[in-house]
């Protein structure tokens, strides 16, 4: 097993990660950065639409402040969202020092490419920071995939996985930032990246970590779902000819009485528009017809982006779909990105607190930069000057862990790569946008034999070790929306019971805990603290 030493231990490149660990770099730390895949590339900040919200000439802190909290509906950490509108102007001059491209709009900042550029706001932006971290002290471990934390009596002493081509390794770190994201992937209709499924929240569950409001996932409606094509987003801004189709050639969404500019309805009302997707889709297809935009919008972005693709976008309408976009739930953290444990700090879409039951446009790279900044100051404060300190018996409980995920077990076992296509379906059908007692009942029960099938997966091959991991991942936080989906009876935010459709403040002004003990999930409800 291959041993590895550092300061700062940040899984996961993403904004999030990235920002921290260049944080911790500065002061003058060893830090380490890893990727499922490659650094920073393989993330959803590399397909975001590149808008910050953030206080502007027009909109002041208290707009964002008081918007942000509207939008999560009760729920939201009001002291992390004071944070976040506090330091995001702050932040994202920051991020323009370090050359990124950012303009000024009415509610906010975006990237923006040159003039013609069809790059995706989010790689422009991610470049520039790859740039950065590869100028910088900061080691990259690409291909490394954690698979769990090591605790010694409630302090972090490190993390264990795999390298890709299948090596085993141990990093002993002083402070580690989980900055892994959210869980998005793990519905088979979604728009993130294929890798996000959800891995820091199952690895933190299974340490003991309690995690919050995990079933609070917001649903972007507008997604590409033609078979052959990356299930990616239509993002603003939309043309004014764009137009929506119903198998029989109607507008679903006038068909149900919904007036909009689609352009404010994608800020504001994504969740709502999702559910009248969702449930339109039920009975047929959707389409999305741009043949009426003239030519000349086709040469800006976003429409030259999908003008480059082979499929003829211009020549006929194409299926749409919504899809999971963005987790509101993850871990707690207190003003300095502290989690329980003590040396784990964590920032980004990880966390819990700042979008409450749905989040308002924009907040999520915003959350990435302010957050991610703190992350990486306070983990670098907490290692400075501390001892490394993992004795023989920590370092055999590594190696013990490893030998039990290489293990191998004769007999025949389910193919896992059906088997993630089965339960991403079931996520999709059961935790979808439209949630109700007997579909998730149905759904828990289902879930009952895929964990049967996942549990005789053993790793012929390196790629099995890998697929079984995800699959033991989505499994344990698939089970837990589901349960806690079922325990709230009511709608909030963009949390849709079917038959609990009215938000029930009496009742239900509680955040969720999900925490695993002795082997059990254990949910609770908590009234709002801040
Ligand atoms: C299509 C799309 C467009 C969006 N547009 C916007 C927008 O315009 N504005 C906005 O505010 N928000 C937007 N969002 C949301 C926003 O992009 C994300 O919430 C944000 O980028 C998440 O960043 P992150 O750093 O937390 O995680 P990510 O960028 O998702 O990165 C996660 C990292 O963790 C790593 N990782 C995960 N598991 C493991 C493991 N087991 N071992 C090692 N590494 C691991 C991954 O490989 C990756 O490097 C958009 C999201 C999508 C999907």
């Amino acid at each position: 097993m291959e041993e590895i030493q550092t300061d700062v231990l940040v899984i996961g490149s993403g904004l999030a990660g990235i920002v921290g660990a260049l944080e911790a770099e500065s002061a003058g730390l060893k830090v380490l950065i890893t990727g499922k895949f490659s650094i920073g590339m393989g993330t959803n900040s590399s397909l975001a639409g590149g808008f910050f919200a953030a206080e502007t000439t027009n909109y002041s802190r208290e707009d964002h402040l008081n918007e942000t909290l509207k939008y999560g509906k009760g729920l939201s950490q009001q002291r992390l969202v004071r944070i976040l509108t506090d330091r995001a102007r702050e932040c994202i001059e920051k991020l323009m020092e370090f050359g990124v491209p950012l303009f000024e709009g009415r509610r906010g900042y975006e990237v923006k490419g040159e003039e013609g550029s069809y790059l995706l706001p989010g790689i422009i932006l991610m470049r520039i920071l790859i740039e950065r971290l590869k100028r910088s002290s900061v080691g990259l471990l690409p291909g490394a995939v954690i698979f769990e934390l090591l605790i010694d009596e409630d302090r972090i002493i490190g993390a264990l996985g795999f390298f890709r081509d299948g090596r085993p390794f141990f990093v002993h770190s002083k402070a580690i930032i989980l900055a892994m994201g959210g869980a998005g992937g793990i519905f088979i209709r979604n728009d993130n990246q294929k890798s996000i499924l959800g891995d820091g929240y199952a690895i933190a569950l299974r340490a003991g970590v309690p995690i919050f409001d995990l079933e609070f996932i917001q649903f972007y409606p507008f997604v590409l779902a033609e078979p052959k094509l990356s299930s990616i987003i239509l993002i603003p801004p939309f043309p004014k000819e764009m137009k929506f189709l119903n198998e029989k050639g109607e507008d679903p969404i006038e068909a149900l009485g919904i007036k909009c500019d689609y352009h404010q309805a994608i800020i504001f009302h994504r969740d709502y528009l999702s559910i009248k997707l969702y449930e339109a889709s039920q009975k047929g297809d959707i389409y999305c017809d741009l043949r009426g935009v003239p030519d000349w919008r086709w040469e800006r972005f976003p429409l030259n982006f999908l003008k480059k693709s082979k499929f003829p976008f211009r020549q006929r309408p194409f299926l749409i779909s919504p899809a999971a976009h963005f987790f509101m739930g993850g871990l707690k953290i207190d003003d300095f990105c502290r989690t329980d444990i003590t040396g784990l700090f964590a920032s980004g879409e990880i966390v819990w607190g700042i979008h409450g039951a749905n989040r308002l446009g924009g907040n999520a790279l915003t959350e990435c930069l302010v957050f991610g900044r703190i992350a990486g100051q306070s983990a670098a404060e907490y290692a400075q000057g501390r001892e490394f300190s993992l004795t023989e018996s920590m370092k055999k409980r590594g190696e013990k862990r490893i030998k039990e995920y290489l293990k191998k077990r004769k007999g025949i076992f389910d193919n896992p790569r059906d088997l993630l296509k089965e339960i991403k379906n079931l996520a999709w059908k059961y935790a979808g946008p439209i949630r109700e007692e007997n579909l998730l009942k149905e759904g828990l029960n289902q879930l009952d034999s895929i964990q049967k099938k996942i549990e005789r997966i053993y790793p012929e091959r390196v790629k099995d070790l890998f697929l079984k991991r995800d699959l033991e991942n989505i499994l344990l936080i698939l089970q837990a929306i589901l349960k806690g989906s079922l325990l709230r009876k009511e709608s909030r935010g963009a949390f849709f019971r079917k038959d609990f459709p009215n938000q029930d403040d009496e009742n239900w002004l509680k955040n969720t805990s999900y925490r695993i003990f002795k082997g059990e999930m254990l949910i609770s409800h908590q009234p709002i603290s801040n």
